[in-house]
């Protein structure tokens, strides 16, 4: 697969059928699998022999799924989760034990903010917030002596702030920790980091990837190229014997496949976040369209931002395909085919000028989703943000009248014409 082009990788990566079987992903919905012999059992259970024996460790169609999804990453391994915040915080987790700490940019998903923030310090692992345009000096201030990871988004949800991947790479790898990012917003198909030094990759598949706002899941890929052997005691959980599989050194077992053999023999074993078969199904056939939908996304969304920087009423626009953004020139290094359909706004008047808008629109819905085929609307500050201060809102990128759209693939003149008649209704009384 690795040969192939990224459209082609949408549609023929994972599934490989052999000589008469299903040509499409079969679901295999069973929790369990049948062996001749209790050896052959036992052998699965200490990691010994490579086989299926219970889905909540492993399934084929999931397995599947994740292959594709590592092929358009170009990755090594990679895994299912059942969300995208299942896959964050396996992700982190898989480094981190209590007493370790970790960074990451505070222009993150809220869901992810608050993970980190508060219910992973409950588990005693500490994270520094910090400025998702940090100079490398200050990046490498917030290390300590037990920093495991550094975080980031590629693309930042909702801030849509583009990332230095090369940067946070750099000081990261300099320290000896890799370097993990959620790739939800931007997508394979609009940017890779593994070819800008990313380690570990995650997504949220309930965006995009699936694309039809059908099912929540999630993914982690690893790249296979941090060497955690490097500095000895570093990753003990990665490169010390783990008493739960027989002293199994995941390192030497499984070498570049380590990081995800623990995650799923040890993390999704004892957490169980699994994806459902059916569920990965449907995210495979959201794949097969990704390429198209991505570039659709992208341009409609840069004609809409075009119509609302040029609208009277609009005070400010966020889109980093807009030449004047102030990430226009990492979104030209990073993803220079576009970023995604996700733009926000202010109107001139504030927080409730923004509601009646919203209230107004007619084909454009409020809903707590984003990154799917429909376009959609939502306030941060007023739904997935709601439980920060006014501080924490700023400090995460979120200003309080921001409008978060999500552009979808309908035409774009019917996605103008209702922000237009929305418009006139909320200023014009119209
Ligand atoms: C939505 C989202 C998540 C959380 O994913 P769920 O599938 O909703 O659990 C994580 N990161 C980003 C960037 C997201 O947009």
């Amino acid at each position: 697969m690795s040969d192939y082009r990224i459209e082609t990788k949408c549609i023929q990566g994972g599934w490989a059928p052999k000589n008469g079987e299903p040509r499409i992903l079969p679901i295999v919905q069973s929790t369990t699998f049948k062996y001749e012999s209790s050896d052959e059992m036992g052998a699965l259970f200490d990691l010994e022999k490579e086989g299926y024996f219970y889905t909540r460790l492993q399934n084929p169609t999931n397995d599947c799924v994740a292959k594709k999804i590592c092929d358009l990453e170009g990755g090594y391994a990679a895994m299912l989760t059942s969300s995208g915040q299942a896959a964050n915080f396996y992700a982190v987790f898989n480094v981190c034990e209590a007493g370790d700490h970790f960074i990451s940019t505070s222009a993150i998903y809220g869901g992810t903010f608050n993970l980190f923030g508060v219910t992973m310090k409950k588990l005693g692992i500490d994270v520094t917030f910090i400025d998702p345009d940090a100079s490398e000096e200050e990046i490498q201030a917030a290390f300590r002596p037990n920093t495991k990871c550094v975080f980031g988004e590629t693309l930042a949800n909702p801030a849509l702030v583009v990332l230095d991947l090369e940067k946070f790479a750099a000081v990261a790898h300099k320290n000896g920790v890799p370097f993990i990012v959620d790739n939800t917003f931007a997508t394979p198909v609009n940017c890779r980091p593994f070819e800008f030094g990313a380690d570990i990759v995650t997504h949220s598949t309930t965006k995009y990837m699936d694309g039809h706002a059908a099912t929540v899941g999630g993914c982690i890929v690893d790249s296979g190229n941090f060497d955690w052997t490097k500095e000895p005691g570093r990753f003990p959980g990665l490169t010390e014997p783990d008493d739960s599989y027989h002293g199994v050194i995941y390192t030497e077992r499984f070498g570049k496949a380590a990081y995800i053999t623990k995650a799923t023999s040890q993390l999704m074993r004892d957490l169980g976040s699994i994806q459902s078969p059916i569920n990965a199904f449907l995210i495979n056939l959201g794949l097969e369209t990704l390429h198209l939908r991505m570039q659709r996304h992208c341009e409609n969304a840069l004609k809409v931002a075009q119509f609302l920087e040029s609208n009277e009423h609009v005070a400010w626009v966020n889109y980093a395909d807009l030449p004047g953004n102030r990430y226009h020139e990492l979104q030209q290094k990073y993803m220079p085919n576009g970023t995604c359909g996700v733009i926000s706004f202010g109107l001139k008047g504030g927080r409730d000028t923004a509601v009646k808008f919203m209230d107004s629109l007619r084909m454009i819905a409020i809903v707590t989703h984003v990154a799917d085929a429909r376009t959609s609307v939502l306030h941060p500050a007023s739904h997935t943000h709601r439980q920060m201060t006014e501080e924490q809102l700023i400090e995460a990128g979120v200003q309080p009248d921001l409008i978060r759209l999500s552009v979808g693939i309908e035409h774009s003149d019917d996605i103008i014409g209702d922000i237009q008649q929305a418009l006139d209704k909320t200023y014009n009384n119209l």
